[in-house]
């Protein structure tokens, strides 16, 4: 592949570190969600935030590394995750109806994946694009956001 300027990538597996998020009142969507694609998810190393994993484990009958609860640290887990390489993609069905307590939270952790490049689906129609894409089960090079010019910005030009 040709990545122009930008040669800075991250392999990826062919198992893929998958964290599912869902809130309340997306629990149910995707759990059947997850129930129908079972035989794929299991292939990959899955993680989640408290109450989703819990109820991911029921249904999958197989391992999910359960964080804490999103509105108590969980989705900042997951942005951490982000933000040290050590995610690959994120299923997270929020809730575009309720007022979340922690919405700072699902904010930062929706800016930290596109920030960094991460395969995301906020609903079941691109989550279906997801889990069917032949990059689910080969490796992929993911393109790594060049941030350099950010990093090496002169803070003395910064006029207040
Ligand atoms: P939960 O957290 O899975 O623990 O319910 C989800 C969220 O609200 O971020």
């Amino acid at each position: 592949m040709n990545y122009g300027n930008n040669p800075q990538v991250k392999q990826l597996g062919a198992i893929k570190t998958i964290a599912l998020v869902a809130h309340d009142h997306k629990k149910d969507d995707l759990i059947d969600w997850a129930r129908y694609n079972k035989a794929v998810l299991s292939k990959h190393k899955l993680l989640a935030t408290g109450t989703t994993g819990k109820l991911l484990q029921e249904t999958l009958e197989t391992p999910v590394e359960r964080l804490l609860s999103g509105p108590l640290g969980g989705d900042q887990q997951i942005g951490a995750l982000i933000a040290t390489g050590d995610l690959d993609m994120i299923i997270f069905f929020w809730d575009p109806l309720s007022a979340q307590p922690h919405d700072s939270d699902v904010k930062a952790l929706l800016r930290l994946a596109v920030l960094w490049n991460i395969p995301m689906a906020c609903d079941r129609a691109t989550a279906d694009f997801i889990i069917t894409s032949p990059f689910m089960h080969q490796p992929y090079e993911a393109v790594v956001p060049d941030y350099s010019n950010y990093l090496n910005r002169n803070i003395h030009d910064i006029k207040p």
